[in-house]
């Protein structure tokens, strides 16, 4: 049973979540076997879609998404909360995905979104969490989608911030980073460490033609932005040596025709949220983001010079 409260002092909103305290913890306990690996796919809710060959439940596939047994939201608190597994294998982090694999793991993350969205939901949220740390309990890689039944308050702020400024924020970053010593990638799809970043190696990735919502994008976006994660994640393992991290995509929510530019936030977790930050809602980032830019783009081959 989930339930939604507003704190009255801060305007926070918590999900409360009981149910998930009982999830397992596979980085912990290695002892029962992993409920994403082929041939357990009996310890999985029924899966909702796959790619690649095989009955439903069976193995054959290479992407799989499944309902969260755990989920975040559901039963009190409406939503939806889908897994989406991103290769048979136990191992293989996004970064370690071929090209046409990361693409494929996004066109399934992509179809997600707009299949809660078309049913409903008002905003979809994709996004991986690799490593305890980065708050992922199950080891096997797998990325998330939570849906719900209003606007967060992040994505609200950041539709305000493009409505007060009257233009694309994400292009305007994206260009000045470029043009300056925060590049890591330069293509169809940009990468960069934003000037302001509020931990170390934190990076953006941005298709240049991208509209408001990820759900819409036609399957030529989500390919480039798919590949630029994949490999700004790779760069980002080389340097950090495997830090956990989450991937973010920032999208817009049902209804929004303009006013946002979807894209993707990796943020390794490399520091810890403290009381500095929980009293001011400022950060401390201790790695200038042109250092990191710099050490990205050296793990590069293809990178902006
Ligand atoms: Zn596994």
């Amino acid at each position: 049973m989930s339930e939604l409260r507003e704190d009255p002092l801060t305007g926070s909103l918590v999900i409360l979540a009981p149910a998930r305290a009982r999830r397992p913890d596979t980085h912990r306990d290695r002892s029962g076997p992993c409920p994403f690996c082929p041939g357990n796919e009996e310890l999985t809710p029924p899966e909702v879609t796959r790619t690649g060959a095989g009955a439903p439940n069976t193995p054959g596939w290479r992407v799989r998404a499944v309902p969260n047994l755990y989920p975040i939201v559901g039963d009190g608190f409406d939503g939806a909360h889908e897994v989406v597994v991103l290769s048979p294998s136990h191992e293989n982090s996004f970064g370690r995905l071929s090209d046409d694999r990361a693409v494929e793991v996004f066109t399934v993350l992509r179809d997600r979104c707009a299949f809660h969205l078309a049913a409903g939901f008002v905003h979809a949220q994709p996004f991986v969490n690799s490593g305890r740390a980065a708050g992922a309990s199950i080891e096997h890689p797998h990325a998330q989608v939570v849906a719900l039944p209003l606007v967060p308050p992040a994505v609200s702020r950041a539709l305000e911030r493009f409505a007060a400024a009257g233009r694309d924020l994400v292009a305007t970053a994206s260009n000045d980073a470029l043009d300056g010593t925060h590049g890591v990638l330069r293509g169809d799809a940009l990468a960069w460490c934003p000037p302001a970043s509020r931990s170390p190696y934190e990076v953006l990735i941005a298709h240049l033609a991208s509209g408001p919502r990820f759900d819409r994008a036609p399957d030529d976006e989500i390919a480039t932005v798919a590949r630029a994660t994949r490999h700004v994640l790779a760069a980002v393992a080389g340097v950090l040596d495997d830090p956990p991290y989450n991937v973010v995509v920032h999208t817009a929510p049902a209804g929004t025709d303009d006013g946002f530019h979807w894209y993707v936030r990796i943020v390794p977790r490399v520091s810890v949220v403290a009381g500095f930050e929980e009293g001011t809602g400022m950060f401390v980032n201790t790695m200038p983001p042109e250092l990191a830019a710099t050490a990205l783009r050296e793990a590069l081959p293809d990178a902006p010079r």
